[in-house]
């Protein structure tokens, strides 16, 4: 019997801002997280609102990394070998009609930048959340959206906005089913609202204890929810994972 065999989760599905980092940053516990599954040879997918480019990045710099959901389940990054494949979950007509958009919205709010990665995204666009501070811009831009049909959400950075039906579990659905797996034999950790789509679906879904700062706004809740502050973004998954593989 293989290793994998004997682990409870075949694999780890994971959120990234908030979740696998800590203090909007990578902290030395996201490399025991790496190394613990590493040694258990579980797969780790981050499902991230992160861009394509932000996917080609995470691919490059951790080899054990296999495949990245980006831009909340818009596009899936993977490697084959020496090469990183894109899989876009997107249509073509929904991609130029977000590009139609996209000009729209800037003529709307010129004062608004579009996050620096937008350049490097192809099914979402986003706007960070900092530029957001002003409680009724940041609605003006929602009813905007809501006006003309197009979806949006928010991760603990970005407002991120997007044509088509996309989220992170119908992302991760279609992942299972191309891999052949099933939703029991895995776990998913997040920490925002653009988890919820995981988290009303998924049949395991863990909310690290920074959760705690939205959880009046989530309609669907994590299946576990952790807490006390040792159980903080990557803290929690490490902990859950120590105890639960
Ligand atoms: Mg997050």
């Amino acid at each position: 019997m293989s290793l994998t065999q004997l682990n409870k989760f075949k694999i780890v599905f994971s959120d990234f801002d908030g979740t696998l980092t800590f203090k909007e940053g990578l902290s030395p516990v996201f490399f025991e997280i790496i190394n613990l599954l590493e040694s258990k040879k579980v797969p780790l997918v981050i499902v991230t609102g992160r861009s394509l480019s932000w996917g080609h990045f995470l691919l490059t710099h951790f080899p054990f990394l296999r495949d990245v959901i980006v831009e909340g389940g818009g596009a899936i990054v993977s490697r084959s070998g020496k090469f990183i494949t894109e899989e876009c979950l997107v249509s073509k007509s929904d991609v130029l009609k977000l590009a139609d958009f996209t000009k729209d919205f800037a003529e709307e709010f010129p004062n608004i930048k579009l996050s620096v990665d937008s350049f490097g995204r192809k099914t979402d666009r986003a706007i960070e959340l900092h530029d957001l501070q002003d409680g009724v811009l940041f609605h003006h831009i929602e009813d905007f959206l809501r006006d003309r049909s197009i979806n949006f959400s928010t991760s603990n950075v970005h407002l991120n906005f997007w044509c088509g039906e996309v989220s992170k579990f119908m992302a991760v659905d279609h992942f299972l089913k191309k891999h052949k797996s099933i939703d029991t034999d895995c776990v998913f950790f997040g920490d925002s609202l653009n988890d919820q789509a995981m988290f009303k679906s998924f049949k395991n879904s863990v909310g690290v204890s920074n959760i705690s700062t939205v959880m009046h706004l989530l309609e669907f809740k994590p299946t576990t929810i952790l807490k006390g502050d040792e159980n903080i973004g990557p803290f929690g998954v490490l902990n859950y994972l120590q105890n639960n593989l």
